[in-house]
């Protein structure tokens, strides 16, 4: 389909903000160079702005942080603490004390349940969670509700795979004592209407946790605006490092919450033999151990990059993306898209096409240079509802443009008549 004058004007001007020169891997290593790297939500590569800070916490700055008293290890600690306030500044938290560094968008729900939820849960009490969740915001919640007694709930999907809130029925009900709620999908790409739910939520006195994995990196976010208790992510799907997270937890609910894990930084006294040891206020109760200071440097470096393009403008270039490849998707013969008109546009788009398994349709796209996944994409409770077990997902970054896609569909085309 010829692109309007309108979308190509937009490329042209998002071409000069931002293209693959600013991503080192993209731009020049042996394997990256002529990919069409289209598995963004898995994992999004990152720019020279955010591996230069990386190398500069190392070749700078690098000491421990919250321990030592030399003019080093203060920097260090500093800096660190910088992060957690640009962090602070990129989700609208209240305060920098709200927010916990982790290791995973996985770890910081992990934590919320274990170190919030395990006190809490009664036999007999809900967790809410939506049918289209992601592993990381299902399975802890169906471990503490095996271990309390508790039911798990979940929200199902109306046929257009929006949440069916009106069948929800006791949602906001006595016995609901959290909500765990993705904020955009990983394999529909559905955006959820997430503060409706907070405010009815809120209404009731019922918490909600907000899985941002896939939303924080192109949607405008303000957690006080959105009215949740928990929000987690983690860097590496937004441009950041590996092995960094958050978790935001209003300070009400940081107050209740205990560590998961225990042991260095995170002590005021520690007891002898068995009696109780006190644990610090703040934050760093949470963060025992010694901590990512350059991942935590690269994770605000990343936070920069995103808003020094804007995420409403990010957001507008992933739904042109994503609806070039709806529409070439759409005219190969036998593909199924799981996508819906009635649903805003996001950044993925899953599809299946009929008589190749979408295993081997990713194989021969990444034989061609084209980068995409295939599975049940950690969503098993979603997938099987609509008698799946596996689909094709491509989802695109700031750094993907109209060739991109077109690449996407000629791949998949070339699968379908390799396949017969
Ligand atoms: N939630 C969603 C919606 C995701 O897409 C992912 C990652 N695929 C996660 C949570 C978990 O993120 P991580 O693996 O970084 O912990």
């Amino acid at each position: 389909m010829p692109a309007t004058l309108h979308d190509m004007n937009l490329a042209t001007q998002w071409h000069s903000a931002v293209s693959k020169h600013d991503f080192p891997l993209l731009h020049s290593s042996a394997l990256g160079r002529n990919l069409h790297y289209l598995d963004n939500a898995a994992t999004s590569h990152k720019p020279k702005a955010v591996i230069d800070t990386i190398n500069t916490a190392y070749s700078e700055l690098y000491s421990p942080i919250h321990r030592g008293l030399y003019p080093l290890a203060e920097a260090a600690t500093e800096a660190y603490e910088q992060a957690r306030l640009s962090l602070q500044a990129f989700i609208g938290a209240s305060a920098a004390d709200e927010l916990i560094f982790t290791r995973s968008a996985t770890e910081s729900i992990n934590l919320v349940a274990q170190g919030w939820a395990r006190d809490r849960l009664q036999a007999g009490d809900q967790v809410w969670v939506s049918r289209m969740e992601h592993h990381a915001n299902y399975l802890p919640w169906q471990r503490i509700c095996q271990e309390k007694g508790a039911e798990l709930k979940i929200i199902e999907l109306t046929a257009d795979g929006q949440l069916d809130l009106a069948r929800a029925e006791d949602l906001y009900g006595p016995r609901s004592r959290l909500i765990a709620l993705c904020q955009i999908s990983n394999v529909l790409g559905n955006e959820n209407p997430i503060q409706q739910v907070c405010a009815n939520a809120q209404a009731q006195g019922i918490p909600v946790l907000v899985d941002a994995a896939q939303s924080v990196s192109h949607l405008p976010l303000n957690v006080v605006e959105l009215g949740c208790d928990f929000l987690a992510f983690s860097a590496h799907k937004m441009y950041g490092p590996n092995g960094i997270g958050l978790l935001y937890a209003r300070a009400e609910r940081l107050q209740e919450m205990q560590p998961l894990l225990v042991g260095g930084g995170m002590v005021d006294e520690v007891g002898e033999g068995i009696a109780a040891s006190s644990w610090i206020d703040g934050p760093g109760r949470f963060e025992a151990g010694s901590q990512n200071m350059p991942g935590a440097l690269g994770f605000a470096a990343a936070a920069d990059f995103i808003e020094s393009l804007g995420r409403e403008r990010i957001h507008q270039h992933l739904q042109q993306l994503t609806r070039h490849a709806r529409t070439l998707l759409g005219q190969i013969p036998g593909i199924r898209l799981l996508t819906y008109d009635s649903v805003p546009l996001s950044s993925i788009v899953s599809f299946t096409l009929d008589g190749v398994h979408p295993h081997d349709l990713a194989q021969v796209a990444g034989e061609r240079q084209v980068a995409i996944r295939a599975g049940h994409h950690c969503a098993q409770p979603l997938l099987r509802s609509l008698d799946l077990d596996a689909t094709a997902r491509a989802s695109f970054a700031v750094y993907n443009d109209r060739s991109d896609v077109e690449a996407l569909a000629e791949a998949i085309d070339y699968a379908r008549r390799l396949f017969g």
